[in-house]
């Protein structure tokens, strides 16, 4: 059967990382292409990353009821559109969700069977080492990423798995087996 999966963990707990290897080794498992209203960051490309859009596109969508979620993180606009989940859903393929805390709770509601895993850090301390290392992000906006991460962290307990990322290998090993167990595939 084909499910919702949702990944929520702060900027820089490593979720990009991790969602690649986890697609590699579940193929039938789709991650879904997101909307924004952020800047590419260099080597992003438009319908591969995100979906770039202008605040009037953005907009434009909303009003039109486009998105299964949306909210804002960091002063960018974020969402996912429901023809990316919907148009796979239909293909038979379950779904990956890769979103922010408020956009999570939102899908919780809309697709209460929806699976939801939250990827923590072991320590704290590594989310600002990791985004600094990345290079990607000004001064600026690395410590409006850290203060989100605060608020992400403290609703860790609204989600149904927590993987914590410390060891890349084992959290890949943790989130295939969550995945596999959920859509039944443990012992292929
Ligand atoms: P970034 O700018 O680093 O690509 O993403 C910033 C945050 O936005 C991350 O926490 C990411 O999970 C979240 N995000 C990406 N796409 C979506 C989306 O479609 N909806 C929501 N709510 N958050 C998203």
């Amino acid at each position: 059967m084909s499910k919702v999966f949702v990944i929520t963990g702060p900027s820089g707990v490593g979720k990009g990382t991790l969602i690649r290897e986890l697609c590699k080794r579940i193929p039938d498992l789709e991650l879904s292409i997101s909307a924004t209203t952020r800047q590419p960051r260099e080597g992003e490309a438009d319908g591969v990353d995100y979906h770039f859009l202008s605040a009037g596109e953005f907009d434009r969508r909303v009003e039109e009821k486009d998105f299964l979620e949306f909210a804002t993180y960091s002063g960018n606009r974020y969402g996912t559109l429901r023809s990316e989940v919907e148009r796979r859903l239909d293909a038979g393929h379950s779904v990956l969700l890769e979103i922010e805390v408020q956009g999570a709770q939102q899908v919780r509601q809309a697709k209460p069977d929806s699976i939801q895993i939250f990827i923590a850090p072991p320590d704290p301390a590594v989310l600002r080492e990791r985004l600094a290392g990345r290079g990607t992000d000004s001064a600026e906006a690395i410590d409006r990423r850290l203060e989100t991460a605060e608020i992400e962290l403290a609703s860790q307990g609204d989600f149904d798995y927590r993987v914590v990322n410390d060891d890349l290998a084992d959290a890949v090993e943790e989130l295939a087996g969550i995945v596999r167990t959920e859509l039944g595939l443990v012992g292929d």
